[in-house]
């Protein structure tokens, strides 16, 4: 056996789309042999559990570190201001208190102040992105340029990025508030913006794709972002290579057993699964379109239903249909709570996906060969969506947001369609998955791992100096 490689510390940002790819990766990379400190907060240490069945003491260590006090609204700005307050001194600190620390620091793209702290230890680090390429381009350039809408009306005038491959345009809507500055300077907004341009001093930058499905971007970001080559496409990662996919970031909320019976009784193809991701929580509107599309379309499917948590609850958030269940019932599995997705999405009984398109929802679509739903509702989503759509041939529209609601009758009928067998979109979807498990199995993203685990174990210990 060969010997042990170089030590990194792996900082994800503790939500689950970012948490459960970077776990996935960190598998991977322990498998590689590298050793791993990962940073966890108390509400996500039981993430780690199958990871620290699976991996030897001596490879895989934790770092403890507290979780930031809950805000009384979401707003990222803040709360990625509240981390680096309450995680760098202790980083420091415990960095500086180890006689062989790691030799770099592996964070998440919105813990860019890692960048400051890197340096400060004479460390290299190396930036994941739990998004796409596309919508990382898409990202530095709005930050870069600090899009001006000043009149926040104008909802509906479109924005173009002629510097990002395919030149993308966007209805003002699209393009999160983040990234828009009004008449007035916002300190938090300003934060948000610099943390995340301190990506651009990283020494790597690691991507949840592959190749065939984003080579322009990846090669846009190396050539005219980056001016370098130290970017890696590893993906899709999927927790598979001997990790137990049935506890993927949490718990199944109902008994494995008896949906895979549930499932295993349907047809090939005949099933549409439907999620809007770990934390969105649909309106009243959105949830009655849904329960009723799926009622009129007589498809069978398995719903995946978020309920608002305390900080979410509103008078608009929606709350399933009385009577809905008994009507459905044989035709509709509901999960209420967390939902074994990948599992699911596997199952040969699933054809199609109604999705918000979250870049994890988006990649294991892709990989398990389903036609996907396009529903999205912000962030990165409006973006995957056109590579499903308009790049891919994999995805049919069939909502945006708020914005663009369809009728009940409308969406039946998608959800029936998605369901042929000669739709285009089908064996489209076939083709893609092929390649993205091809890129996985020994093919690019193999590759591209080995390659990033090399330049690991090339970087010299840290002499303790400022620069790199
Ligand atoms: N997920 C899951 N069960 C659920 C909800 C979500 O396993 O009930 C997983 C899903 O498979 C994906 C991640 O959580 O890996 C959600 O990430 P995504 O980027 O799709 O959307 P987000 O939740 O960040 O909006």
């Amino acid at each position: 056996m060969s010997a042990a490689g170089q030590h990194i510390l792996v900082y994800p940002f503790p939500t689950s789309g970012h948490f459960i790819p970077f776990l996935d990766l960190t598998h991977r990379l322990l498998n590689r042999r590298l050793t791993v400190t990962v940073l966890v907060t108390p509400n996500n240490l039981h993430l780690l559990d199958p990871l620290l069945t699976r991996h030897a003491s001596s490879s895989l260590h934790h770092l403890l570190l507290p979780d930031m006090d809950p805000l009384p609204a979401p707003n990222l700005p803040a709360r990625l201001r509240r981390l680096r307050d309450l995680h760098y001194p202790a980083l420091l600190q415990w960095f500086q208190s180890l006689t062989s620390p790691p030799v770099a620091i592996f964070s998440d793209f919105f813990l860019g102040w890692t960048q400051s702290l890197a340096s400060e230890l004479g460390l290299r680090r190396i930036v994941f992105s739990p998004s796409s390429s596309f919508s990382y381009s898409l990202n530095m350039s709005l930050c870069r340029e600090s899009l001006r809408i000043d009149d926040p009306q104008a909802e509906n005038q479109t924005l173009s990025f002629p510097d990002i491959p395919n030149s993308p345009k966007y209805p003002a809507y699209q393009i999160n508030s983040i990234y828009r500055t009004y008449k007035d300077a916002d300190p938090d907004k300003e934060f948000y913006r610099r943390n995340w341009l301190q990506n651009l001093e990283s020494w790597g930058v690691v991507f949840n794709t592959f190749s065939d499905l984003e080579a322009i971007y990846i090669d846009h970001l190396k050539k005219e972002i980056m001016g370098h080559d130290r970017i890696w496409a590893v993906g899709p990662v999927l927790g598979d290579d001997g990790l137990d996919t049935t506890n993927r970031g949490g718990s199944s909320s109902v008994p494995f057993q008896d949906l895979v019976a549930w499932l295993d009784s349907r047809d090939d193809n005949s099933v549409v699964y439907v999620s809007f991701g770990s934390h969105y929580v649909l309106t009243l509107k959105q949830m009655d379109v849904v329960a009723s599309g799926l009622e009129e379309s007589g498809v069978n499917f398995v719903w995946s239903v978020r309920e608002p948590k305390a900080s979410q609850v509103s008078r608009d958030h929606g709350v399933i249909p009385d009577g809905f269940e008994d009507r459905v019932a044989g035709k509709g599995f509901l999960i209420k709570g967390w939902a074994p997705q990948l599992a699911v999405l596997r199952h040969r009984a699933v054809g199609a996906f109604l999705t918000h398109c979250g870049w994890n929802s988006t990649l294991e679509g892709i990989a398990a060969g389903v036609v996907m739903l396009t529903w999205p509702m912000g962030a990165d989503q409006f973006t995957n969506t056109k590579l499903l759509v308009d790049e891919c041939g994999v995805g049919i529209r069939v909502g945006e947001s708020t914005q663009n609601i369809p009728e009940s009758s409308t969406l039946a009928r998608m959800l029936v369609e998605s369901l042929d067998g000669s739709r285009a979109e089908r064996s489209q979807a076939k083709m893609l998955s092929e390649e993205a498990l091809n890129a996985v199995n020994g093919g690019t993203s193999d590759n591209d791992l080995g390659s990033l685990v090399k330049a690991i174990n090339e970087i010299k210990p840290s002499t303790g100096s400022n620069k790199i």
